[in-house]
């Protein structure tokens, strides 16, 4: 057990599978429901999962999963079951922007798969992961939609639709699961320094960089992090069906 699990922690006892957790917004988020006192499963398709989890150690195992691949989706979650005993949390964030530019140059096959990674990936991790909370007395799943989910963003129509499917597929299942124990909300990030966005060739954002969000600077995966650890807590019992912009103001302008 880690310090946090000895002393409390705002997650203490909680067991939470993370989807994109090799990267961005989702190793962030790894790491701090980790120090909150959760046992965390970091799923990733990238193999930088295993790094996550032996940076947490011993309150950590890693699965290697394509979101979209149904038998992976049901493997990572028998993973939490078998390796920590139940699930609490399923922070379903896993994606990827895909092809940039008008909807008449996006290829069909690119389209496909990014549906299929960013939306069909929520359904998947919802269908099993849910089951898995109910048989447990109940959750809070979190998905990672966008800001683009929320208001249109010239150039990403696929993008776009799949995280505006996002925020609705949460709210429908916020409604199926209401009297019984879960609660699902969604982040909607704004732009953040993250693999996504450039953040593997250098860590911080170039200075000359700056995007068009009201607070001026790039949202950092820790702050989405921080947002997604509120709503897997207890903290937030009163909340579901929700989609929380985390934007630095963008979708407000
Ligand atoms: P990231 O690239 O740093 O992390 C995404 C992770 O998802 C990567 O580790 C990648 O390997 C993993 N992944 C991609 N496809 C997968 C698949 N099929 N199966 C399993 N894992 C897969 O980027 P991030 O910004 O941390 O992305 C996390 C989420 O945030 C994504 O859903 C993204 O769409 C969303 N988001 C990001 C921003 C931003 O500006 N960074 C804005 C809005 C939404």
């Amino acid at each position: 057990m880690n310090e946090a699990s000895k002393g409390g922690g705002r997650l203490a006892g909680k067991v939470a599978v993370i989807t994109g957790a090799g990267s961005g917004i989702g190793r962030a988020s790894a790491v701090l429901f980790a120090s909150e006192g959760a046992r965390v499963v970091c799923a990733d398709i990238s193999g930088q999962e295993d790094k996550t989890a032996a940076e947490i150690g011993e309150n950590a195992v890693s699965v290697h999963v394509d979101v979209s691949n149904s038998g992976d989706v049901q493997r990572m979650i028998r993973t939490a079951v078998t390796s920590f005993g139940r699930l609490d949390v399923l922070f379903n964030n896993a994606g990827f922007s895909g092809q940039r530019g008008p909807i008449t140059e996006i290829d069909e096959a690119n389209f496909d798969s990014v549906v299929a990674v960013n939306l069909k990936g929520v359904f998947l991790g919802m269908k099993y992961g849910i089951a898995a909370m109910l048989a447990g007395g109940g959750g809070s799943v979190i998905n990672t939609a966008s800001a683009s989910g929320l208001v249109g963003w010239k150039g990403l129509a696929a993008y776009s639709a799949s995280k505006g499917g996002v925020v609705q597929i949460t709210k429908a299942a916020a409604l199926d699961f209401a009297k019984k124990g879960v609660r699902v909300n969604a982040i909607c990030p704004g732009m953040a320094w993250t693999g996504l966005a450039g953040a593997s060739e250098s860590p911080t954002p170039p200075a000359d960089l700056i995007p068009p969000q009201p607070l001026n600077r790039w949202g950092m995966p820790e702050e989405l992090a921080a947002a997604a650890l509120f709503l897997a807590s207890d903290e937030s019992s009163f909340i579901t069906g929700t989609a929380i912009p985390v934007d630095g103001g963008y979708v407000a302008r």
